[in-house]
């Protein structure tokens, strides 16, 4: 078969990414990728896996000794720790204010977990003490919480929730996969038992790799499963011994840890580029400095939200518990949501992203993450979105938004 002319290169158009993630990669992470392959054993790899555990240490702002990446997308890290605390019965509570509480459902529910949940509206969060409450109530081994929600762009307080863990005996798991490299995640202040982090959010990695981090309290549970699963025979001796051995093999932290220790144990094959890219992308972070990393994020956030409401837009959600990397803004009346992203992206290849349920169609999501976390950006997107609004029948306030994210700039560099 002939090869069109488009088969054998690709071409990737240019495009400024500013939705919630996959988002434009750092080209020092680009380049860290296209290095030589080594073996998985080879001391010049496995250095490398040490910098990148005491890294992760550092960026998730904890002393955990378990601090090191799964194989997979940020879902992989979800589900590694999902699968290797809950037993069939266990009792886990969810509370849920928007799509990714769902997705804990939804793995727990897979793993025999007795799911308890709670709803808040979407657009606010949970008042720690409503959680604390049922987490008295109902005693689960297991609290699953999302940090920051990407699809209603709102941001869960997590310390006085993780100091209550610890005291009723609950292990919290805490999805922060789109707020680690943007926001402040303290592990250890905050008391969180196992939390998963991003790549492809705000540390401008490539989607396929994902930071986790957790304590002895998780590592217990975890060991005690594992001798379960070398110890004892039968399903029903398990059953009888009340621990059953963790039911995934990919996923098997008791494993994965084990190769991630000096001893090396073999598991499967560590993904090397992604590992270069990884280590390249929490270089960044560091180089830059967290808290120098978060403000430049709340800078962006700011001139972007300032530029929208002068143009005559709404945001969308409680403004008290607003995620920085993430900003949601009401679609006007009388547009399409999907016609003005559309032109957006074919004229000026900006990409932001609609959202899911109930607010499909309703809001539009912008992400402000990692290296697409720029003044260009932020500046392109509203010009983009005013000229592709008027476009699209929309009124807005001509020329109003750059002027006022260009005040917050100005503001911002005295
Ligand atoms: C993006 C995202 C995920 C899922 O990540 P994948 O890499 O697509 O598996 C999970 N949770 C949150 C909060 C996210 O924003």
């Amino acid at each position: 078969m002939e090869r069109t002319k488009e088969q054998k290169m690709l071409k990737i158009p240019p495009r400024k990414i500013m939705t919630p993630g996959p988002v434009e990669v750092d080209p020092r992470v680009l380049r860290a990728m296209s290095m030589p392959i080594l073996g998985q054993f080879d001391p010049a790899f496995t250095q490398i896996m040490n910098e990148v555990m005491d890294m992760l240490r550092e960026a998730f702002q904890t002393k955990n000794h378990w601090a090191y990446p799964i194989d997979g997308t940020s879902r992989a890290g979800l589900e590694a720790v999902i699968a290797s605390l809950i037993e069939p019965g266990d009792r886990m509570l969810v509370p849920i204010y928007g799509r990714f509480g769902d997705l804990f459902v939804e793995i727990g529910e897979r793993y025999g977990a007795e799911i308890h949940t709670m709803n808040c509206p979407w657009g606010t969060v949970f008042e720690p003490q409503e959680v604390i409450n049922e987490l008295k109530k109902i005693r689960p081994k297991v609290v699953a919480l999302v940090h920051g929600e990407t699809s209603t762009g709102r941001m869960q307080p997590l310390s006085e929730i993780g100091h209550a863990c610890r005291e009723f005996d609950a292990l919290l798991v805490v999805d922060s996969v789109a707020t680690f490299g943007g926001a402040d995640v303290r592990v250890d202040e905050w008391c969180l038992d196992a939390v998963i982090g991003g790549a492809q959010k705000c540390l401008s990695v490539p989607s396929g790799i994902t930071p986790i981090t957790y304590n002895e309290r998780v590592e217990k549970v975890i060991l005690s499963r594992k001798k379960v699963a070398r110890g004892i025979a039968t399903d029903s001796d398990r059953r009888a011994a009340s621990v059953m051995p963790i039911r995934s093999n990919y996923f098997d932290l008791s494993q994965l840890q084990d190769y991630w220790s000096e001893r090396r144990l073999n598991h499967h094959t560590e993904a090397t580029s992604m590992e270069y890219a990884l280590h390249e992308g929490l270089r960044l972070v560091l180089d830059e400095g967290l808290a120098a990393r978060f403000i430049r994020h709340k800078v962006n956030e700011k001139a972007l939200m300032v530029g929208i409401e002068a143009m005559g837009l709404e945001l969308f959600g409680d403004p008290d518990c607003k995620m920085p990397t993430v900003t949601c803004v009401a679609v006007p009346d009388g547009v399409s949501a999907d016609d003005v992203r559309n032109v957006l992206l074919k004229q000026f290849g900006i990409e932001i992203a609609g959202s899911f349920g109930s607010l499909q169609g309703k809001i539009w999501r912008i992400g402000t993450m990692g290296y697409g976390c720029r003044k260009d950006n932020v500046l392109a997107v509203l010009a983009g979105l005013e000229a592709s609004l008027i476009r699209c029948g929309g009124s807005v306030n001509r020329g109003e938004a750059l002027q006022a994210a260009l005040d917050v700039y100005d503001e911002a560099a005295e």
